[in-house]
């Protein structure tokens, strides 16, 4: 029974508080884990929220110049269960996720992988020690593999990839044996059909000739496949980028990296069945013309979207307990005059947003 108060109001029990924590309740469970949320709604509210804006499309509008592939998304494939080796696996992503583009007449393709530990401990690393917190069960009787070209295909694929030492062994042998491969799947007479991908920290360039380049211009310091992709976009050949990245961070980080350029994402595994293109364009056009955002800078209104997201919950930063994702989009939209101070415009909730 609660107790009561000289006042006469009742106390909360121990029993009705719930295990003591030292951490906040709203952020962190009591093993002292970030609290996890979806982020993939804010897709669905920005597309109600623009529905009189082309933000999806069925069919690309153009022929792409350059293709960028997050290769995280390339591995959820798994093999076949007829292949023996790794090869014949490398050969089923190249032909399925790299091949049909240099044959539609793409200049280059990108295909970029994660690197991770290549910074030091940031608010990331909390959320890797949840996710492997979670996958111990996994990994009970899990065995690790290095992987080559002749290396027999792993009985259980799920597993190796939820294992960060053969995640980063599959990678790494990936991206060495495509720029092996890639220039006998390019057709002959495009000579200026590249392949990029990155190793260990580097980007690495093809053609059609086997020429092996190391390419400092697409390297950078970053540890995710998610923001490298906006470097390559920047460097890349032509003025017409496909993404292929179903993850939510990709385009809200790329809605202030377009830099003159046409970015399409593509949110769907195909292209051809049931395909989902996110025209990333047509959402920063959307946002310059909110009517809710007019106090502010038209610079800075992408920069608002990006930081709201941030700040509501990502790889880097708490969500929160009992407020999703969205309510954080809903709230500041009902209210946006409120939070958008007309007298000093560059400032939201005492952020100072900086001219890029
Ligand atoms: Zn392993």
């Amino acid at each position: 029974m609660p107790e009561v108060s000289d006042s006469g109001i009742r106390l909360p029990t121990h029993s009705m508080l719930g295990p003591i924590s030292s951490y906040p309740k709203a952020l962190m469970g009591t093993d002292g884990l970030p609290y996890k949320s979806s982020k993939s709604s804010t897709t669905p509210y920005l597309i109600r929220r623009y529905d009189d804006a082309p933000l999806i499309l069925t069919q690309l509008p153009w022929v792409p110049s350059s293709v960028i592939l997050e290769g995280m998304f390339m591995i959820m494939t798994p093999p076949v269960p007829t292949m023996e080796t790794m090869r014949e696996y490398a050969v089923m992503l190249l032909v399925r996720y790299i091949q049909p583009h240099y044959k539609g007449g793409v200049v280059q393709v990108h295909v970029l992988f994660d690197n991770p530990g290549s910074l030091p401990e940031s608010p990331k690393s909390l959320e890797q020690k949840r996710r492997d917190l979670g996958r111990e069960k996994q990994l009970a009787h899990h065995q690790c593999t290095k992987f080559g070209s002749l290396t027999r295909i792993p009985e259980h694929w799920i597993p190796t990839l939820a294992c960060r030492v053969c995640k980063k062994s599959l990678t790494h042998y990936l991206a060495q044996d495509f720029l092996e491969l890639v220039p006998t799947f390019m057709p002959a007479h495009n000579v200026d059909q590249e392949f990029f991908t990155n190793v260990d920290g580097d980007t690495y360039s093809t053609n059609t000739e086997s020429d092996v380049m190391i390419r400092p211009t697409f390297t950078s310091n970053a540890d995710e496949a998610d923001t490298c992709i906006w470097l390559h976009s920047l460097h890349s050949v032509g003025n017409r980028i496909l993404v292929f990245s179903p993850d939510t961070d990709v385009y809200h980080i790329g809605l202030t990296q377009l830099h003159g350029k046409h970015v399409i994402i593509q949110l769907s595994k195909s292209l051809k069945v049931s395909p989902k293109l996110l025209d990333l364009n047509a959402l920063l056009d959307a946002v310059e013309k909110d009517p809710d955002l007019s106090s502010i800078p038209v610079p800075l209104k992408p920069q608002v979207i990006q930081s709201l997201f941030v700040c509501s919950g990502c790889d880097y930063n708490f969500f929160f307990r009992w407020s999703r994702k969205i309510k954080f989009f809903v709230s500041f939209f009902s209210i946006c005059n409120f939070h958008c101070c007309r007298s000093r415009p560059n400032r939201i909730y005492g952020i100072h947003f900086l001219e890029s």
